[in-house]
């Protein structure tokens, strides 16, 4: 039982052999999975696989990245998409101030017109969040973000920053670099996030975790971040996988 929280089996990496990428996950014991749009193209596309498959869910936001493209109706078509069945979350949105296609008051004022639209449809929100935490966390508590919760989705910083995200409702979302043989920080986040607020997730193709890093990622190798987190909590990949299915359950309302 694992549910990889953040995929994005919509991108053109997996146009040659996406059947046998979900066929592969199966097998390796994945029994849900969320497929994130973030842009024109990906999100028909997270709707199209969630209509497909029954345990396929759908997230559907904008990039921060792409903050820039983003206006009134691409607002207003989210708004739309909330309502379908296989819709369980927002997302990904956030900052990202690593590219500077967007300038950061655009991506900030983007995050905050669909943190207000997660609140008016009553939808957590999948938070991408690369070079800006302390930004990402001021917007979550200005817009009181605390009533819909959400995911840190691949939390890339120390525990410094753990309860201000528990504290907001937040669940923290590790992914491949746990098991990167110099990645301390996730390490240290993967023993102290409570059992009951931590997810597991691949963002595949991104992000492939040991001994696959730097090839294409896939949901299937969501067992390897388990089974990195389960040696360090001192659990089994079994126990891992259902308590963070469990938690998925609860966040997307599931049960
Ligand atoms: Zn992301
Ligand atoms: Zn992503």
């Amino acid at each position: 039982m694992l549910f990889d929280t953040h995929v994005h089996l919509n991108v053109d990496h997996f146009n040659e052999d996406r059947e046998a990428v979900i066929q592969r996950a199966i097998e390796a014991g994945v029994t849900e999975m969320v497929v994130v749009g973030f842009d024109h193209d990906t999100i028909p596309k997270a709707i199209k696989l969630a209509e497909q498959y029954d345990f396929i869910y759908a997230a559907v936001g904008w990039h921060p990245v792409d903050a820039i493209d983003f206006t009134s109706e691409e607002l207003q078509w989210l708004e739309t998409l909330a309502s379908h069945p296989k819709v369980v979350a927002l997302g990904e949105m956030g900052l990202d101030y690593h590219w500077d296609k967007s300038p950061k008051h655009v991506q900030q004022d983007v995050f905050r017109k669909q943190i207000q639209l997660a609140k008016k449809v009553d939808l957590p929100i999948i938070i991408h969040n690369r070079e800006a935490t302390e930004d990402i966390v001021s917007i979550l508590q200005e817009e009181q973000a605390e009533t819909i919760g959400g995911i840190m989705h691949c939390y890339n910083d120390g525990p410094e920053y753990v309860q201000a995200c528990l504290e907001m409702n937040f669940y923290i979302s590790l992914g491949g670099p746990v098991t990167f043989k110099n990645a301390k920080l996730p390490k240290e986040v993967a023993k102290i996030v409570p059992i009951d607020r931590l997810l597991i997730e691949t963002d595949c193709p991104f992000l492939a975790p040991h001994p696959n890093r730097g090839k294409r990622n896939e949901p299937a190798y969501v067992t390897l971040v388990a089974d990195q987190i389960a040696e360090l909590r001192e659990m089994t990949r079994d126990e891992v996988g259902r308590a963070t299915t469990t938690n998925a359950h609860h966040l997307f309302r599931l049960d």
